[in-house]
């Protein structure tokens, strides 16, 4: 899960506690001075780039099993890529801000160190300029659980309205963490073990798009409909009008004008035609009541 977060550099201002921490993972014992340490946002309860979300239980599952795992580079295996070590990791929620779907937002903070040596001066660098702050999280999970109806094999489409609530999967039994990796580019999926996916911004986008495309949807129905209404009222008022004609005339209309159109042809279709007139009651006397829509 690659997320848009900046690490924090804390440069050597490490607690006694902390340095306590760092030692039960160090071969050597370490001094303030041996190392650098920083925070990383490894993963967060909001739904990410393909519409999945880490549930309550996989997030607490994660901020324990992350404790000890290396930090490396571009997800790459080589051992000079491994370039810190996770000696401690927080959950932490509460802090008044919520997600797309509106639960409380929940993040796991991890605290990382290094040691400093000429090996790591650029990477010390890189983490104070900001340069290095996009982290992708690897782990390992039994379950994927729909958010419109709770189960694990449906057809519920991740990514896809249904009426107002988008749906999106909760990620469940979480068996392992591997490591977390800064990335240059948000990585791929990786034989469905890494969860790897994406930035904030992109998820955000990618809701925004689906939003858009829900918005087409409407639309489009709503302009079948008017189109549908007005191919009624054509044939109604100018019956000598070959359907043809009325379809073409109906074309160039935009939405506005085959709107008011409709509602002209509607208008006159219920005072002239009152018994067969198909459209509401309640219609036809606000308009009556109404002189300046008359025709
Ligand atoms: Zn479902």
């Amino acid at each position: 899960m690659v997320k848009k977060f900046d690490a924090q550099p804390l440069g050597s201002k490490v607690s006694e506690e902390d340095l306590e921490l760092i030692n039960r993972l160090s071969l050597k014992e370490l001094t303030a001075d041996d190392v650098f340490v920083f925070s990383v946002i490894l993963c967060d309860n909001d739904i990410d780039r393909d519409f999945e979300v880490f549930s309550d239980e996989a997030l607490s599952s994660l901020q324990k099993l992350f404790i000890g795992k290396t930090g490396i580079l571009n997800h790459s295996n080589r051992s000079e890529d491994q370039i810190c070590r996770t000696y401690k990791t927080e959950l932490i929620c509460g802090d008044g801000r919520t997600t797309e779907y509106g639960a409380g937002y929940k993040y796991i903070k991890a605290w990382c160190y290094t040691v400093r040596s000429a090996k790591n001066d650029d990477l010390i660098k890189d983490i104070e300029s900001g340069i290095k702050k996009e982290v992708s999280v690897s782990c390992n999970f039994s379950e994927k659980v729909c958010s419109i109806c709770g189960e694990s094999n449906c057809a519920h489409k991740a990514g896809s309205f249904y009426g107002d609530t988008l749906c999106f999967k909760y990620i469940n039994g979480v068996t392992d963490a591997y490591e977390w990796s800064f990335v240059a580019v948000p990585a791929q999926r990786n034989a469905g073990v890494t969860k790897a996916s994406c930035q904030k911004r992109d998820t955000h986008s990618e809701i925004q798009r689906a939003k858009a495309e829900k918005e087409t949807s409407f639309a489009l129905q709503y302009r079948n409909e008017m189109k549908s209404r007005a191919e009624k009222g054509f044939a109604m008022l100018f019956p000598e009008l070959s359907s043809k004609t009325a379809e073409s005339i109906i074309n160039l209309c935009n939405a506005d004008i085959l709107s008011e159109l409709v509602k002209c042809f509607e208008r006159k279709t219920a005072k002239l035609f009152p018994i067969k007139s198909q459209f509401g009651e309640n219609e036809t006397d606000k308009n009556n009541a109404n002189s300046q829509f008359k025709f």
